[in-house]
């Protein structure tokens, strides 16, 4: 690693900006780190304990504005007074993935897009590290990249990469790209235009080079849309349950299996681990990075097929005379949810609501009147799903609190059903976070 001096400032102390933090005083550089809000205290000692300087609970603005280079964490929104100004000076704001890249050589998977990020992430991490590979996981979910490239380094790296982290990098250029979908979400960062969501989703591939590599896809409208709209200079490489494809990934429906055509030969997966139209998807996605890392077929078909359910994300709980509980808390938009209930194959009591983003809940509506017997409304304010489905189902009933919420969904439920926490809505008016949502679900199913 190069030393080199500069003064670098970064922009809020969690993961992301104690890492950056990290590498620059790792590289030599003459850092300082500033955070509005309280600092928590894992993340104080880190800093402590390299003698990095920092303060909290305020931004010194005469020192902030000095800075040659700024390092903004991805919760720091563009509309911040703070960076108006910094733009106005005209000074270098980067992400904390920018900040990394420029300083490593190892090969890099990211993976980005609206649902599916943390699954394929954590999918293709396990498939290379069967494979024999020196992998790190990181960038959203566990390490921040900056950290592991100052710290823990690999030559690969799988990082699930958020839309924040994409709007301040420039020359970030992973050799493999994923972009699983784009659906609505976060609009409130991007002036409610959906055009502008896209454009950042993009930002993953606007550095890749022609040998690079950029899977996506192929059903997935926004995505096609946005491939008319960007110049892509990677190899691009669809993925589609809908039809085949070459130089990609497509289900083959009549014998249920996934079949990659990467190479001139092509491959079968037929044991999948993750179930579901949408973890379909993710496997696409992960087999191809994996095949184009060259990891042996029987790795990845192993690997596919022993992966565990990841925590919250369509996890099964435990079976109650018969009645089958399904934690899906991670289910945070419409469209999420939509999967969910597609994979379901039984009958189901349905506990849905929270913090409503917006939400347009038409696309569920056939198949709410398909498979659900009833809903259970969580949250403070339920009036919206009431309106969309009382029409739909035939029983809908309200609850407060997650111990009411499971008691009711175990009253309606029979032997031979399923009861499916998949809320569609934020977290945030009764719980801390979509964990604590899920950890209390599985909780009052353990009590029953
Ligand atoms: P992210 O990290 O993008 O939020 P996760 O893998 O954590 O995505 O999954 C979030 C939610 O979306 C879960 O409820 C999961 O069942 C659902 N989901 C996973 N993959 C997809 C996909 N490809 N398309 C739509 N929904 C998905």
């Amino acid at each position: 690693m190069s030393k080199k001096k500069g003064n670098i400032v970064v922009l809020g102390a969690g993961e992301s900006g104690v890492g950056a933090a990290i590498l620059a005083k790792k590289l030599g550089m003459n850092v300082f780190v500033s955070d509005m809000g309280a600092i928590d205290e894992r993340y104080r000692d880190e800093l402590e304990k390299r003698e990095i300087p920092f303060e909290e609970g305020q931004h010194t603005e005469a020192k902030i504005l000095k800075a040659k280079t700024v390092i903004k964490s991805p919760g720091i929104p563009e509309k911040a007074p703070l960076i108006q100004k910094l733009r106005a000076k005209e000074t270098e704001i980067i992400s904390e993935i920018e900040f990394a890249f420029r300083h490593t050589d190892s090969t890099i998977v990211a993976i980005t897009g609206s649902n599916g990020k943390t699954t394929v992430t954590s999918l293709t991490y396990h498939v290379l590290k069967n494979g024999g590979l020196d992998v790190g996981l990181g960038g959203n979910i566990g390490k921040s990249f900056a950290w592991m490239v100052a710290e823990d380094p690999h030559e690969f790296y799988v990082l699930e990469i958020s839309s924040f982290q994409l709007d301040d990098s420039y020359k970030f250029a992973p050799y493999i790209s994923i972009l699983t979908n784009i659906t609505p979400d976060h609009l409130d960062r991007y002036d409610h235009k959906m055009e502008n969501y896209v454009a950042s989703k993009f930002r993953i591939l606007q550095a890749q080079k022609k040998t690079d590599h950029f899977i996506y896809c192929g059903d997935d409208m926004e995505t096609i849309k946005g491939l008319g709209r960007f110049k892509i200079k990677p190899n691009a490489h669809p993925f589609s349950l809908e039809h085949p494809v070459d130089d990609g990934a497509y289900y083959d429906s009549e014998n249920e299996r996934i079949i990659i055509t990467i190479d001139e030969e092509s491959m079968n997966i037929d044991e999948l681990a993750l179930q579901g139209k949408h973890n379909t998807y993710n496997s696409m996605a992960a087999g191809m990075a994996s095949r184009l890392l060259n990891i042996r077929k029987e790795t990845i078909r192993e690997s596919m097929a022993d992966f565990d359910a990841l925590e919250h994300r369509l996890e099964p709980v435990m079976e109650i005379h018969g009645i089958e509980f399904i934690n899906d808390s991670k289910a945070t938009n419409v469209n999420s949810t939509y999967y969910a209930l597609e994979s379901m194959k039984k009958r189901l009591v349905w506990i849905v609501g929270g913090v409503d983003k917006g939400n347009d809940y038409t696309s569920l509506i056939p198949m709410v009147g398909q498979k659900v017997k009833a809903i259970v409304c969580l949250g403070k304010d339920v009036q919206k799903i009431h309106d969309e489905f009382e029409n739909v189902v035939e029983i809908l009933t309200d609850a407060q609190s997650m111990h009411d919420a499971v008691a009711a969904a175990y009253k309606l439920a029979d032997k031979g059903e399923a009861v499916l926490l998949s809320p569609a809505c934020a977290s945030f008016d009764l719980f801390e976070n979509y964990e604590d949502r899920g950890n209390q679900f599985k909780e009052e199913v353990r009590a029953l």
